[in-house]
């Protein structure tokens, strides 16, 4: 097992107007804080791959996640190649295979490089969803930038900030709102800085997203186990009212027990 931590001491830190690298924030909310995996890069890689060749329904999809992401890799080089990342479950998804892909590309490389990754943090964000942005900081190693939103700006900071990065990993899906219209690999719009946008998981619905994360046991923001379907900001997002469940101690069932996924953004 790996154990993976911050070495403040050894960090350097970065600072641009209000734009915050990953060692500062840490350092603010948890300076002693240690996160135990429950699996090393080698294991996440082996059973995602594994995932991919098997006869599960889902393989398939995974397969193909999984080529647009080497693809991505060959056409941008890793120094070239960013995600972005809000704590959502499907980036989650994304920065999982994203992982898995990285461990296989570069395992017999001395060194495995840390993916980029920018959080655009908004106003009035959970704090569930901060400290699980924290966890998975620690847990998969990024290079973080964290930028306050609105989220053109931001990403116009992440630009002159990290120039080398031409290409972002995006975890929008078809059924999201604007999702209808992407392709994989899309050029950034004329009015919004300029990237290569990739949506490897573009094509998958909710019960597939819940069908990875459950069958890999792939660590979620707990908020997901409240009823919370789609999480937005404290002001917009409350728990899906389909889930409503009186029984349950917090008095919703989990987020993947939702039947029609046309109702996912119905908490917001
Ligand atoms: P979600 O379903 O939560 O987000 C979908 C995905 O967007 C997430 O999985 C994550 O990868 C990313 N994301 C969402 N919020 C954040 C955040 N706060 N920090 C980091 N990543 C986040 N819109 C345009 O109209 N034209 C564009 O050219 C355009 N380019 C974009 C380029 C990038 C790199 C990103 C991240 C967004 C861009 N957008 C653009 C905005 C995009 O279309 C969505 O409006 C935005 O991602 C929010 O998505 P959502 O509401 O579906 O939320
Ligand atoms: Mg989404």
């Amino acid at each position: 097992m790996v154990q993976i931590y911050m070495d403040f001491n050894n960090s350097s830190s970065h600072e641009m107007g209000n734009v915050i690298d990953n060692r500062m924030v840490n350092h603010s909310i948890a300076p002693n804080l240690i996160i135990k995996p429950k699996k090393d890069f080698a294991q996440i890689s082996r059973e995602v791959y594994e995932l991919a060749n098997s006869d599960n329904p889902i393989s398939k999809y995974v397969t193909r996640s999984l080529e647009v992401i080497e693809k991505s890799i060959n056409l941008y080089g890793i120094d070239g190649l960013g995600i972005s990342f809000n704590g959502g479950k499907d980036c989650v998804v994304l920065l999982y295979l994203f992982t898995a892909v990285i461990y296989k590309h570069f395992r017999k490389s001395e060194k495995k490089p840390k993916i980029q990754a920018v959080y655009i943090r908004t106003p009035n964000s959970f704090v569930e969803v901060e400290e699980f942005v924290n966890e998975c900081i620690l847990r998969y190693e990024l290079d973080i930038i964290i930028i306050e939103g609105p989220m053109k700006q931001a990403l116009q900071k992440y630009h002159e900030c990290r120039p080398n990065v031409k290409a972002i990993l995006i975890g929008t899906r078809r059924i999201d709102p604007h999702g209808k219209n992407l392709s994989e690999f899309i050029p950034t719009d004329p009015d919004w800085p300029p990237f290569m946008r990739i949506h490897p998981i573009l094509d998958w619905n909710y019960p597939l997203v819940w069908k990875f994360l459950l069958t890999l046991n792939v660590p979620y923001c707990i908020l997901y186990d409240k009823g919370y379907t789609s999480i937005g900001s404290i002001d917009n997002t409350c728990p899906n009212p389909d889930l409503r469940n009186p029984a349950q101690s917090c008095g919703y069932d989990p987020a993947w027990k939702l039947v029609d996924e046309n109702r996912e953004r119905c908490g917001r």
